[in-house]
């Protein structure tokens, strides 16, 4: 087997079984829904946020496998990370889908295998969705805390 087709089994186990599915009726949450009209896909991301410290990811959606297994794996790489480390795993992350070097050491697991992505374009949007509205869900958690 060669590293696209690990890759790519990787992504169709997440795609399959995705891990923290299924979105909560809980105001405890920030929840972010978010939708890429280029491919159809539809994401609800919800994060929870105790002592500055993600303490949990839920998601939901309807797209294509890319953007599906890649909520998955979203919520499974940045649950239990503090809000300063998540952010730079964001960037990280952002990095590998462009093509250009990521820091192996702050983005860890099965999110690098992304990192094919970056040959298609038209798939990136599909691969961040999930990714941008755990970004928003932390933006707007952080405005809240700053206005009490
Ligand atoms: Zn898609």
């Amino acid at each position: 087997m060669n590293i696209e087709q690990l890759y790519r089994q990787v992504i169709m186990d997440h795609y399959k079984h995705p891990k923290n599915k299924g979105i909560i009726a809980d105001n405890t949450y920030m929840t972010v829904h978010l939708n890429n009209p280029s491919c159809g896909d539809e994401i609800t991301v919800q994060v929870k946020v105790e002592e500055q410290k993600i303490t949990e990811i839920r998601h939901q959606g309807t797209g294509c496998s890319i953007c599906c297994s890649s909520a998955s794996v979203m919520s499974v790489t940045l649950k239990d990370q503090s809000l300063d480390d998540a952010t730079d795993v964001l960037r990280e992350f952002y990095e590998l889908i462009k093509g250009y070097p990521f820091n192996p050491d702050i983005l860890k697991g099965d999110a690098i295998v992304y990192q094919g992505v970056a040959q298609f374009p038209a798939r990136v949007k599909c691969a961040t969705l999930a990714w941008k509205a755990f970004e928003q869900a932390i933006l707007k958690i952080k405005e809240d805390q700053l206005n009490g």
